[in-house]
């Protein structure tokens, strides 16, 4: 297994044909943690490398289940993820040019990423900004009835939103 927060170079593991196991709490994930309120979950999956025409690239297949905060009542939902992305590690955004056009580029500064970064660009392209439950499974209506039963605090399901538009 792959430690997912240690920054790896790109070049050694597409000559190299690199084929890495790894396994991500997303809690910890920083970058995403900071655009997606209260994440958590995690995923496991496989990155195998290589170079394509002179770029390097990596087919990155992964799976598990993700937690989000629904912004309307503020509970966790689950959400199951299955996805193989197709990447081109580029060290420099003058490089997107010449990516395939069924690879996606993704920036290795440096040319060093860690499994954590690449999984972050990719979980920031599928997970929603603003995560609501199926208008069904929300709890908010019954929680705002019961708040208002108690005479408390008016509920305030964008709140998290706000903080979000702030930054
Ligand atoms: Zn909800």
């Amino acid at each position: 297994m792959t430690p997912w927060s240690e920054p790896l170079e790109v070049d050694l593991l597409a000559d190299g044909g690199a084929d890495l196991d790894f396994a991500v709490p997303l809690g910890e994930l920083a970058g995403l943690r900071s655009l997606r309120a209260g994440v958590g979950g995690s995923v496991q999956g496989q990155a195998q490398f290589a170079r394509e025409q002179g770029t390097a690239v990596a087919d990155l297949a992964f799976s598990g289940t993700v937690t989000l905060q629904c912004q309307r009542c503020l509970q966790p939902m689950e959400r199951s993820l299955e996805r193989m992305s197709r990447i081109a590690l580029i060290a420099s955004e003058n490089e997107a040019t010449r990516v395939p056009l069924e690879r996606e580029p993704v920036l290795a500064a440096g040319g060093r990423i860690s499994i954590g970064e690449l999984l972050t660009e990719e979980l920031l392209l599928l997970l929603p900004i603003v995560p609501l439950h199926e208008e069904s499974e929300c709890a908010s209506k019954a929680a705002a009835a019961e708040r208002f039963a108690a005479g408390r605090e008016t509920h305030r399901p964008f709140a998290n939103l706000a903080d979000l538009l702030k930054r």
